[in-house]
């Protein structure tokens, strides 16, 4: 998969993208992600990238032009091409305006063989770019953050563990949150017993069937209590996992 990211702070992606499991996924060639520094296509000595709002307000708005240029130029397209781009690469403004990234998005973009992500900053982006340019607005969440690198690099976390090769172990992704509508289950570790504080005895038994069973009744329980939301939405039924204590 290609990941063409377009930011004025090309500099944060150092770092996370050579360290775990992305950095190798690069270094493998599975990803392909590419940062491309907007500030390279604005015009003018100065470089400029945002300008006042119109119609007032505090702060600053990133202006159009150099974004269109840093993406038609990296990606090699036209301007007469706008619609094929949009065809062949899903171009994602990052913006708390944007739809709310949940897992099933997550999965709809690990198919995707080219993403672009671009990264607003200041008051936000002229609204032509999402207009004109993008094919999708996403949000990572009900909160606003300084920049949408971060935002960026959610989205290229949460995608890349889906592709194909990128996490070792496949069954890892299959039991995780999200993964079937519920939150996961509880872990723990070795020491089975530290400082006084033991873990759950039929995780010690070997018995698998009832390790099953107490993980599906915790990561329920744990779904209920803290994502209520999810059980509505998922169609689960409270009163089909089993009774039972610890
Ligand atoms: N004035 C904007 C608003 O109220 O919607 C917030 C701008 S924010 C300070 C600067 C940039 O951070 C945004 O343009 C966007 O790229 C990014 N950003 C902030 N919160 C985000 C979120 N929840 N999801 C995605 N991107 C976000």
């Amino acid at each position: 998969m290609r990941i063409d990211v377009y930011t004025i702070f090309p500099g944060i992606f150092r770092s996370p993208l050579r360290e775990g499991l992305l950095g190798k996924a690069l270094e493998r060639g599975i990803l392909d992600i590419r940062i491309h520094d907007i500030r390279e296509y604005a015009p003018g000595r100065h470089r400029q990238v945002d300008d006042a709002p119109f119609g007032g307000g505090p702060g600053m708005v990133m202006k159009p032009e150099p974004i269109f240029e840093a993406v038609l130029n990296t990606l090699g397209y036209g301007w007469e091409e706008l619609d094929r781009l949009k065809e062949e690469v899903r171009v994602i403004l990052l913006t708390p305006r944007g739809r709310r990234m949940e897992q099933s998005l997550v999965r709809e973009l690990a198919e995707e063989e080219h993403l672009a992500l671009i990264c607003g900053r200041y008051e936000g982006v002229d609204e032509r770019v999402l207009e004109h340019l993008c094919t999708d607005a996403l949000s990572v969440g009900d909160y606003v953050l300084s920049g949408g690198e971060f935002a960026a690099l959610v989205v290229i976390d949460a995608v890349a563990r889906l592709v194909p090769g990128v996490v070792g172990n496949r069954e890892s992704l299959q039991e995780e949150s999200f993964s079937g509508g519920l939150l996961e289950y509880p872990q723990y570790t070795r020491p089975a017993d530290y400082r006084g504080w033991r873990v759950p005895e039929v995780l010690l038994s070997g018995n698998h069937a009832a390790i099953a069973e107490w993980r599906r009744r915790k990561a329920f329980e744990w779904t209920e209590r803290h994502r209520p939301d999810l059980l509505r939405g998922g169609g689960l039924d409270p009163q089909a996992w089993g009774e039972g204590g610890d």
